[in-house]
Parts: structure tokens; sequence; C-alpha cells
């Protein structure tokens, strides 16, 4: 038997996803906060021509998509760093710091891949616990000390969907000692609607330690594509670009996520309308008497405590697939109004008993 790294066994093995079906054959991935459009026409057509010339290399540098993003975010070349997805890239920047004794602080629960990340690049993960469903900002900064090299803010938060406000985060901010690296987590920037909600872009500007993690998986729909980028200043950018993989973002990712950035208006039409069923589900729900903490991302969350996975299977009668996290609550995703309709329809029913 091969002797492997102690923490590999702490860590999980990967389990696929059973499709959720219900009994009448309906099927609702609510699960994984994907887009639930198919790609644009434009895009689809941009990925088939790319296909033609698979047998070459991809770009390397993905220069014209670092041009076309630059020029989108009005940010320099330099400042943007691509990788196959964001957490591919949020892999990397552990990369960037991770060392024997290294400490990354994040907010407890958030997005999950933050604790595998941080042990698979043997860094220590300090969680600070949420406070009600929003981010403790005064325990997290009182968290930080010497050891700390990295600070994970995931905005708006992955599963609770709460967000943090402008002066909030601003206050934080300062307080974050200048050799410590901020990552704001983006993932759901687009579907933001609250303008006391800051976009990281403003708050990089002038802070060489923040940086902002974005992804062309969520409101951009190219999730099965693997694209996504942090912006940060250039001794960031450029320290995160050694620690790819050579040619990790392949050639036809490249192509889609221009072609989408070019089809932007039409993709931000289908973001309101998501934005517009995420109102009308929030909304649904609160008239059924459950208590759903405002969303600024493109899912809800219910704290449901030891009854998640009863909930979990009282939606999968309905064909509806939520992401529940045991003991805690169940994430669900706002898809077209269908699935919507059937998510409705499993939680009224939950909660009659
Ligand atoms: C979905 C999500 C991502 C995106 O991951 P990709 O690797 O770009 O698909 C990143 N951060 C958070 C918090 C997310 O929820």
């Amino acid at each position: 038997m091969p002797r492997f790294r102690a923490i590999l066994d702490t860590m999980p093995a990967y389990k696929p996803g059973k499709a959720v079906v219900s009994p009448d054959g309906r099927s609702y991935k609510l699960s994984s906060n994907e887009s639930p459009y198919e790609p644009l026409p434009s895009v689809v057509e941009a990925i088939a021509d790319a296909a033609r010339q698979i047998n070459r290399y991809p770009d390397a540098g993905a220069i014209k998509l670092t041009e076309t993003l630059a020029e989108r975010l009005g940010v320099p070349e330099s400042h943007i760093a691509l990788g196959a997805g964001s957490v591919t890239v949020a892999q990397q920047l552990f990369e960037t710091i991770g060392e024997p004794g290294a400490e990354v602080v994040y907010a407890w629960r958030s997005f999950e891949a933050y604790p595998l990340l941080a042990d698979l690049a043997g860094v220590t993960s300090v969680k600070v616990p949420l406070k009600g469903e929003e981010h403790d900002l005064d325990a997290m900064a009182e968290a930080i000390t010497d050891r700390t090299r990295m600070v994970f803010v995931c905005n708006p938060n992955n599963p609770t969907g709460t967000s943090i406000r402008r002066d909030d985060l601003v206050r934080f901010l300062d307080r974050v000692p200048d050799n410590v690296l901020v990552v704001l987590d983006e993932a759901y920037r687009e579907y933001v609607r609250d303008a006391d909600v800051p976009d990281g872009l403003e708050l990089y500007r002038d802070r060489p330690n923040v940086c902002v993690l974005r992804t062309f998986s969520k409101a951009y729909g190219l999730a099965g594509l693997r694209v996504g980028f942090v912006v940060g200043h250039e001794p960031v950018a450029a320290t995160v670009r050694k620690t790819i993989i050579p040619f990790a973002v392949n050639s036809i990712a490249q192509v889609a996520a221009i072609a989408s950035l070019k089809a932007e208006d039409e993709l931000l039409e289908r973001v309101d309308a998501v934005v517009k069923e995420r109102t009308r589900v929030r909304e649904g729900l609160i008239a059924q008497g459950w208590t759903v903490p405002p969303t600024e991302a493109n899912f809800v969350w219910l704290r449901l405590g030891d009854d998640t996975l009863d909930f979990a299977a009282a939606c999968a009668v309905e064909g509806v697939a939520v992401r529940p996290f045991a003991g805690e609550g169940a994430r669900v995703s706002i898809g077209d109004p269908e699935a919507n309709d059937a998510f409705l329809t499993a939680a009224a029913a939950f909660r009659k008993g």
C-alpha cells in the first residue's frame, strides 16, 4: 500500500450525484446553482468552430480572452489571471500562499470548496461561524494572526445567499494587514441588485492585497466548460499565473467565454429573469410561513436543522434535486418557472407535514 498524505484520509471520496426523478417522471436540477438556460446559439456556433481546431494546443496565455475581459471590466490585462473554473483559480491562490504553518480565514458555513482546497494545499483553515446567516466580519478580523496568509470572503455567500454591505466590507478591509491576501469570491455578482452591496472591482483598485474571483459558470452559463478568473494587482495576478498547469483553460472554453462576453446583453437579460423568479420564489416561501434570508444570489437558503434530509426527500417526490447540508439546511437554486413551481409545491407540502 503506497503511503499517501494523512490529510487525504480525512477527505470524502467523490460520490456521483443521483438524478432525482418524480414518480411521474419529472426531473429538476436545483442543486448546483447553474443557469437554467441552454447556451445561446452564437456561443454554440463559436464552440463548433473551435472544435475544428482542437488538434492544436490552446493559447496558453489566453491572450484574446484576457484582452476582451480587461476591456469589459475596465482593468489592465496584467491584473487578470485565468483558470479552469474559479475553483481552480482558488486552488491556484492557495498554491501561492500554501506552506507549513500558513492559515486561511473564512466564514463557515460558506463555499464547500474552501476547506478542501486548504487541506490539499497544506494550509490550516480557521473557520469563523456565521452570525445568524451572515458573515461575522468583526470575528473574522479578530481571527487574523501572524500566521494568516489569506482570507476568503464569499459575497454573496454560498449557501446562505446573504451579502455584505459596502461600509461593513470597507471597515473590514481596513482592519486586514497589508501582507494578508483578501479574496472576494463574487461568483454570483451578476445577480446582485442591492446597490449597497459593493462590486469588488471598486474595492480592489486602491488595495494591493485585495483580489476578486469571478466565474463564467453561473450567470454566463458555461459551467460545463470551466472558465474563471481573478482580478488583482500585478504582483497578485502574476503570482497566480505562475501556479497554473500549462494549457489549463482549453481552446473551446476560451472562445466560448469571448462569445459570451459579446452576447452579454442577452445573457444579462436572462439573469434579470432569474432575479424576478428569485423574488417570486422567496415571497412564495415566506407566504407559506418559511423564514428565508434575503438573497442576492441565484438560490435561496432554508435553515432546516435536523429536518434537512427529510426536506430534500420531500423535494425529490416532486422531482426537485436540492443541495442539502445535513443538520444545517438546504440550498435551492432558482430555475425556470416550472422547476420553481415544483419546488414551491414540495415546500408547501412539507410545511403542512
Ligand atoms: C459556483 C461557485 C464558484 C464557481 O466555480 P467554478 O469553478 O467557476 O465553476 C466559485 N465560488 C463560489 C462561491 C461558487 O458558489
